[in-house]
């Protein structure tokens, strides 16, 4: 099976392109983000996280997106412990997963890839791009959020000039009709191409 990541910044439209792969071409989607959102309320996440940040973690059944946020954004170390808990555990359920799907290659989309090293586990990556001005416009419309917000996100990520050499094919999505022809002829390139981890 092969693994291909997609990947790029907030609002940079990989979740867009990466369902059109699956609606156009069939082609399974893995999306990280909200898989780990998923398994950290599992029971075994759920008292490694209680263990690292406390009770105050889970509101019930459902993490404390805010307060998780609260803790672990200006705290690296912490952050650290966090996604020493949940990267490992999304990877496992990701390879489970890959396993059981039948297509000639599947898709792990992920806004964090090159920064974690999860292009290691990917024969290939794409990665989506758009102009940084673009991409908060699209997320403002999107979420309830402030720009500064959006910022504060995108610090945190790789800026795409570092991250463009290090992918395999790029997709520069600002007009859609013209990543979808770009869809096509990677979706082909992808299927002739080798296993190459
Ligand atoms: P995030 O990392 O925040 O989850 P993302 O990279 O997955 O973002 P999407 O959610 O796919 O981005 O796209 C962001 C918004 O921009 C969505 O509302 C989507 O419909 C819109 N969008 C995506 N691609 C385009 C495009 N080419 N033209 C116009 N709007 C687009």
């Amino acid at each position: 099976m092969k693994i291909v990541g997609i990947t790029g910044g907030i609002g940079s439209g990989k979740s867009t392109i990466a369902a059109y792969f699956n609606s156009e071409y069939n082609i399974p989607v893995y999306y990280s983000d909200a898989e780990a959102k998923k398994l950290m309320v599992s029971p075994d996440l759920r008292t490694q996280i209680i263990d690292l940040l406390g009770v105050a973690a889970y509101n019930g059944n459902d993490l404390d997106r805010k307060f998780v946020a609260s803790k672990v954004f200006n705290d690296a170390q912490l952050l650290e412990a966090l996604n020493a808990i949940v990267h490992p555990a999304v990877g496992e359920h990701f390879i489970k997963w890959s396993r059981s799907q039948d297509a000639p290659y599947v898709l792990k989309e992920a806004a964090i890839l090159f920064e974690n090293n999860t292009e290691t586990l990917c024969d290939y990556v794409i990665l989506v791009t758009a102009p940084e001005e673009v991409r908060i416009n699209r997320v403002l419309e999107r979420d309830q959020t402030t720009e500064a917000e959006i910022k504060s996100r995108m610090d945190k990520q790789w800026k795409d000039s570092k991250k463009i050499p290090l992918a395999d094919f790029v997709i520069e999505n600002t007009d859609l009709e013209f990543s979808k022809k770009m869809v096509s002829k990677i979706h082909s390139q992808l299927l002739a191409a080798p296993i190459n981890t």
